[in-house]
């Protein structure tokens, strides 16, 4: 018995605001939790290539290393600083993003020609890969950030060609539907487990921790396109299947895009 019983109205009134509070302690711990892993991972790795480097460096040092091979310990060296560098370069593209897009200025672009440009700076890595490319759809004047759009639009068309097969073709649809723009990127590669299909959009997060060492990837792509999503109200779907391919579509808010905007 409480010495100053809650009457029946404020109960009613105090329990949403006390899950509220409840629910808003989880997500901080939540947070909190991904930040902590986030570092770790982040150390891992930096460490695993800035590792290799000083090894190579330190054999080579030593004069040990046969003249014949020091070429391709150079070669493993200048390997393993490109990766290196594109993790910093993602890392950073994330943090920006992490702070909401502040900074980021919103300009009116053509979502068609940002996936025809991709699929222009594709081409040699598509060729290497024996994957043929094709874009098709109507021009699309969207609301947004531009270096974000274009950096959202590469990482899946990347995927696309990285995770496809000998032969493999990708297919790059933009266009208007009654819902808004869309971009829809899909491709006859390997695929992902229904299990795994959420998890992709992790930091780090990897299905082949082995094929992506080799297609040299850092793991944060998926994830720069899940944060370039929230800031600019893009809902992200995937549709797969193991070893028949992948389609990731872009849902752009209809209140969003260019034409929508002058509407009004
Ligand atoms: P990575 O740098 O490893 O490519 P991403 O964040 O871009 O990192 O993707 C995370 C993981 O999701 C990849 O390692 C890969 O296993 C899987 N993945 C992403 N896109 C595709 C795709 N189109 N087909 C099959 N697997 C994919």
């Amino acid at each position: 018995d409480l010495e100053h019983p809650i009457d029946n109205d404020v109960y009613e009134e105090l329990t949403p605001l006390l899950l509220s509070m409840e629910n808003q302690k989880k997500e901080k711990e939540k947070n909190e939790q991904m930040r902590k892993e986030f570092s770790a991972n982040v150390s891992h790795e930096l460490k695993t290539p800035l590792t290799s480097i000083s090894g190579y460096a330190e054999i080579m040092k030593s004069g040990l290393v046969k003249q014949e091979d020091v070429p391709g310990f150079a070669e493993r060296i200048y390997k393993e600083a490109s990766r290196l560098i594109v993790l910093v370069e993602d890392i950073i593209k994330l943090s920006k993003l992490d702070e909401g897009g502040v900074g980021l200025e919103k300009e009116k672009v053509d979502l068609y020609s940002i996936c025809e440009d991709v699929l222009i700076r594709l081409e040699n890595m598509a060729n290497r890969h024996h994957v043929s490319m094709e874009l098709s759809g109507e021009k699309v004047e969207y609301e947004g950030v531009y270096r974000v759009l274009d950096e959202m639009v590469w990482n899946l068309c990347e995927n696309a060609v990285k995770y496809n097969k000998p032969g493999g073709h990708v297919h790059v649809w933009v266009g208007n539907t009654l819902s808004g723009p869309k971009i829809i990127v899909k491709d006859t590669g390997i695929g992902i487990p229904k299990e795994e299909q959420e998890r992709i959009f992790e930091r780090f997060y990897r299905v082949d921790k082995s094929h992506s060492k080799e297609t040299g990837g850092t793991g944060l792509g998926l994830s720069i396109v899940k944060h370039g999503a929230v800031i600019h109200n893009i809902q992200i779907r995937t549709d797969s299947e193991v070893g028949k391919g992948t389609a990731i579509t872009l849902s752009f808010s209809k209140g969003n895009s260019a034409s929508a905007t002058e509407e009004q």
